[in-house]
């Protein structure tokens, strides 16, 4: 059976990075919602253009604008074929909902981590235009990275705190009703990534 996993964690537990080892060592397709937006707003798409504002201000887009590009990154072939890690979404009841008619996910994986410890992480991140993430401390850039490491607008001190507590409101009823559902995989997401990789596989039952 295909794998629809959505995974879920406070901003700065290491989610996006989880989510891209999955997609690189085991097949499945990653879909950062973050990621398809900044894509969108780098075009200056209409759409790219609607969403930078909401962004920056670390700030949900609405919800209408988020579904469409969901659901056209869904329907495409290689998704269906190989499966999904969906990163970043549903952020809310309304998103799920919205999900719920597309599709039904198989299992739901929380990374855990306290919030001191994301805010402290989030200081040091640094991403790449295509989409790669690093730590100062933790996972630096290689030297030889071709491409320029940056941070984002929005991991200033007041959007971290504003994308902190929309989380705890917005996203952890969604994670109670995935509960219901009997689908969610908690894991500690305190220690490395090689250790929070080996639980993140574990606990998936992912074969790579
Ligand atoms: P992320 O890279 O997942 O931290 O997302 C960065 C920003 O993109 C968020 O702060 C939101 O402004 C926007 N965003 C990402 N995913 C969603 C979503 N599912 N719904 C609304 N806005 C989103």
């Amino acid at each position: 059976m295909v794998k629809k996993i959505a995974i879920f964690g406070a901003q700065g537990s290491g989610k996006g990075t989880q989510a891209e080892l999955i997609s690189e060592n085991c097949g499945l397709i990653h879909i950062s919602t973050g990621d398809l937006l900044r894509q969108e707003t780098q075009q200056k798409t209409e759409l790219g253009n609607e969403a930078l504002e909401y962004m920056n201000a670390g700030k949900l887009v609405p919800d209408q604008l988020m579904n469409k590009i969901l659901d056209k990154r869904l329907h495409e072939s290689d998704v269906e074929q190989k499966g999904f890690i969906l990163d970043g979404y549903p952020r809310n009841i309304s998103q799920q909902k919205s999900l719920s008619k597309i599709t039904d996910l198989t299992e739901v994986l929380v990374v855990e981590i306290t919030d001191e410890e994301a805010v402290r992480r989030i200081g040091g991140r640094r991403v790449t235009k295509g989409g790669k993430i690093y730590h100062v401390i933790y996972n630096p850039p290689p030297k030889d990275l071709d491409e320029e490491v940056f941070t984002r607008p929005d991991d200033t001190p007041e959007a971290i705190r504003k994308r902190l507590a929309i989380y705890h409101k917005e996203t952890e009823p969604v994670i109670q009703e995935y509960e219901k559902q009997g689908i969610v995989k908690r894991i500690n997401g305190m220690g490395s990534i090689a250790e929070v990789f080996e639980l993140t596989k574990k606990v998936l039952k992912l074969q790579c």
